[in-house]
């Protein structure tokens, strides 16, 4: 049976499956050739689970007896960092090559309860340390946009899965930008959820004060569909909370520019289309104002001392006796120096160096508190922000995709490919990456939205207005 994957939305498949036109088994085995014809070139999946027919054939079960959702049958790729029972879990690092996850993250066993079908786990940034899927110890992804440049990162599995038709959606992680800058650069929708929208349970720590779990789809209602089942409260996170409204208003219409952000590092078909997005809303009925964001220019830089603490403490338990990689030692210390050199690449590396700087004695009040000062500061200006406008509206990368192998010796200019995201994971609010056309070379550009925390609702709302006028 011929399906037309290029066009497929959750709920179109979702219609068809009810309506007895299709089935599970078909539609995995549709991708599962697009897998075979795709993967060995793009690499999104690191692993291509052996039984997804079999789970296939299991949600068409529960279809044929009218106990399906929105969601059974759909199948979806699933980020290296996320842990399903029995199956390996590496967060594309050699340290963890042949872990195997003891229990299920909490979104795995929302989307078990739905009938999802895995089908695999992605590629990715080792520990989740990157903007472009180039520092895993399996390999790079490639674009399938382009297969000379980069899908994003740290995501990029998870992206590239569903831009070249593997997957129908998927799930990535966010600490700053993982997603969005991955959906910008792949042509998808991204969202990232308010800090503790969704639970951390079961996901392989990086910066446990800004990871958050967040769905990759090619429209927003895909995206949609499921955020809304994995968001919640979970009594294995103590940060999760049941706050998501559900109430969205249509009458939200005034959108900040900070204009001021934009002034230097942006390329120029990247403005041109974000000015065009703007004009864009405004014929829409929309109110465009000026706003001035002066702490959020920090934020990235607030970050790259928050994260590098967090991760030199989160992958302090990587010691090569409790988990993976184990190197034999002359004693215990120097069996722990001997796993660890071995088991983290040079990315990993740099940034438990730089936390542990930053943590330690007479350095801490430097930069660890002071970053801290700085992210409530950048935390009260959104709040007083969204007192005047219901969302803040940027481009979500200041570039397109580069070319592989561009930036890896240069981390500044890899890092900077998250300067528009990192107010959204710094103040921990809400944002939406949006497809908003294509450059002179065909590759994807994108717009991303901030709204209020918890309002979620409101940037599925505006998302859908953009599809419509785009
Ligand atoms: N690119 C950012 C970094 O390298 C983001 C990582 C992330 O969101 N997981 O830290």
């Amino acid at each position: 049976m011929e399906i037309d994957v290029k066009n497929l939305t959750i709920e179109k498949a979702g219609d068809m499956m009810q309506k007895g036109k299709l089935t599970s088994v078909d539609l995995v085995s549709a991708y599962l050739e697009n897998i075979k014809n795709k993967n060995k070139e793009i690499n999104a999946f690191l692993e291509v689970f052996d039984d997804c027919l079999e789970q296939a054939k299991r949600a068409d079960e529960i279809i044929k007896s009218g106990k399906g959702t929105k969601l059974t049958g759909i199948p979806i790729a699933i980020k290296d960092n996320i842990l399903m029972e029995g199956r390996k879990v590496s967060a594309g690092s050699k340290i963890l090559e042949n872990y195997v996850a003891s229990y299920d993250a909490f979104v795995i066993k929302k989307l078990k309860e739905e009938g999802v079908v895995f089908m695999g786990r992605t590629n990715m940034d080792e520990f989740a340390m990157g903007s472009s899927t180039q520092t895993s110890a399996f390999g790079v992804t490639r674009n399938p946009h382009d297969l000379s440049r980069v899908p994003g990162g740290s995501s990029g599995g998870s992206a590239a899965a569903v831009a070249g038709d593997m997957a129908l959606v998927s799930l990535g992680t966010e600490t700053c930008g993982s997603v969005r800058e991955p959906a910008a650069f792949c042509g998808l929708v991204g969202l990232k959820p308010t800090y503790g929208a969704v639970s951390r349970n079961g996901i392989i720590a990086m910066g446990s004060s800004l990871d958050q779990v967040a769905p990759f789809g090619k429209t927003v209602r895909d995206a949609e569909i499921v955020f809304e089942t994995i968001a919640g409260k979970d009594e294995m996170d103590s940060t999760s909370v049941d706050l998501v409204s559900k109430n969205f208003s249509s009458k939200r219409k005034t959108i900040g520019i900070p204009w001021h952000l934009f002034e230097e590092g942006v390329d120029k078909e990247v403005m041109e289309n974000f000015k065009e997005s703007v004009e864009k809303f405004r014929k829409a009925g929309f109110e465009i104002v000026d706003i001035k964001l002066p702490y959020c220019k920090y934020s990235l830089a607030t970050y790259y001392i928050i994260m590098p603490a967090e991760v030199s403490t989160n992958l302090s338990r990587f010691d090569g006796v409790r988990y993976g990689l184990q190197k034999e030692g002359k004693d215990v210390f120097d069996s722990y120096k001997k796993s660890r050199s071995a088991g983290f690449g040079e990315e990993a590396r740099r940034r438990i160096i730089l936390g542990t700087y930053v943590l330690s004695h007479g350095y801490y009040d430097a930069y660890y508190n002071k970053a801290w000062k700085v992210r409530h500061a950048i935390e009260n200006e959104l709040k007083e922000v969204f007192k005047k406008v219901d969302f803040i509206l940027t481009p979500t990368a200041p570039i397109p995709a580069f070319k592989l192998g561009e930036k890896l010796d240069d981390p500044v200019s890899m890092y900077l490919c998250d300067i528009f995201s990192a107010p959204a994971n710094i103040g921990g609010v809400p944002s939406i990456a949006l497809p908003s056309g294509v450059n002179s070379l065909n590759l994807p550009l994108s717009i991303q939205f901030m709204a209020r925390p918890f309002h979620e609702g409101d940037l599925f709302e505006i998302g859908k207005k953009f599809e419509e006028i785009r």
